[in-house]
């Protein structure tokens, strides 16, 4: 998301400047970052890199580090709009930070508003920031809702390519390989959200992130099966009329849309080509089948911090099938093994929130 975040402001030089660059611990990226886009400030998260960095730059950069870096950098005056797309629950407190001063966020990271959604999307009422969303199905939904008002929406239908085990016996996954897991069909992303993709739990985490972001019950989210990945979402309208926001899948058209929402800017690159698109499909996902998906719309309905809690074990079980400690098939058990344990708490604070994904986590890892 970063990588193509620069290409677009690389794009649109006249709209936006970039004034920090936050990496976790590739300084060689970094360096190259820093020579073609000049932020007056970079945090690198990992210390000892941070360190390393400094003693290669001149004075004219500021070199930050770790979480206390970031909240110190997205509260820069100089600073209009964050593009938060750290991985994971790490992402909660800066992204809570950029939006306590107020900036409009343009939000790639799911699991913020899965873990914090109520508290989120509070804060930012009380501030008066903005929140956009840039993953491809939130963004499809926002360009859907243009010109309409949130009484008119009948329900959301959230598209899914399905992953790569989509056709794939659901007795076949306990064999599956970390790199087979890995090789998404449609999309190249990072592991952590391509695992969730093979799990369904990616669409699950969008359910919920649908629900803080346009304010529908679960029951008014529904998920689509749609393995072309060319329809990114839709909404039904209360008079049976449906919307639907198409484009090939390039992570740049929800990027460009969240920083220059709500105009549009021009951008190159390919474009649907419906000569040759020949067939769109749909079909209901399996449930049972793919469980991760069943058991975000229950910790939705659970509330509190149920989600909070679902999220810390799924992050845990995806790092340990990543590191090949446990079979595919286990994720969704050790999930809802979590979700059982774990005593909801409606109405949490950010506190209840970060004891919830500490004790999960530890959770987790006992039964691991
Ligand atoms: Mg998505």
């Amino acid at each position: 998301i970063g990588q193509n975040s620069l290409e677009v402001i690389k794009n649109l030089p006249d709209r936006f400047r970039v004034t920090c660059l936050i990496a976790h611990k590739n300084v060689d990226l970094l360096q190259t970052q820093i020579a073609a886009f000049k932020p007056k400030t970079v945090v690198v998260i990992d210390p000892s890199n941070a360190a390393a960095l400094k003693g290669t730059l001149s004075g004219s950069v500021k070199v930050l580090c770790g979480e206390e870096g970031m909240n110190e950098a997205v509260a820069r005056d100089d600073i209009d709009i964050v593009i938060s797309s750290l991985v994971g629950f790490a992402g909660l407190k800066p992204t809570i930070e950029a939006i306590k001063h107020g900036k409009t966020v343009a939000l790639a990271n799911k699991e913020i508003l899965v873990a914090a959604g109520e508290i989120v999307t509070r804060l930012v009422r009380e501030s008066g920031a903005r929140l956009i969303p840039i993953d491809s199905e939130h963004s499809a939904i926002l360009q859907c809702l243009a010109g309409e008002e949130s009484l008119r929406i009948a329900k959301l239908i959230l598209t899914a390519s399905g992953g790569p085990f989509l056709n794939k016996p659901k007795e076949e996954f306990e064999s599956v390989t970390v790199a087979e897991a890995l090789r998404h069909p449609n999309w190249k992303m990072g592991n952590k959200i391509t695992i969730d993709s093979a799990t369904l739990m990616n669409k699950g985490l969008e359910v919920i992130e649908a629900h803080w972001l346009f304010g529908l019950p679960a029951g008014k989210i529904e998920v689509v099966i749609h393995p072309q990945s060319i329809i990114h979402s839709m909404v039904e309208f209360v008079d049976g009329s449906v919307k639907a926001q198409l484009g090939l899948p390039d992570m740049k058209i929800p990027i460009q849309y969240a920083l220059t929402y709500p105009n549009r800017s021009p951008m190159n690159g390919s474009r649907v080509d419906f000569s040759k698109l020949q067939l769109l499909t749909f079909f209901s996902p399996d449930r049972e089948k793919f469980r991760c998906l069943q058991l975000a719309y229950d910790a939705l309905e659970l509330g509190g911090t149920a989600p909070a809690a679902m999220n810390a074990a799924n992050e845990v079980a995806v790092e340990a099938f990543l590191q090949e400690k446990i079979t595919f098939n286990r994720i969704p058990e050790i999930i809802d093994r979590a979700l059982t344990a774990h005593n909801v708490r409606l109405s949490p604070d950010l506190d209840h929130i970060i004891e919830t994904d500490r004790s999960t986590r530890a959770f987790v890892r006992s039964i691991l």
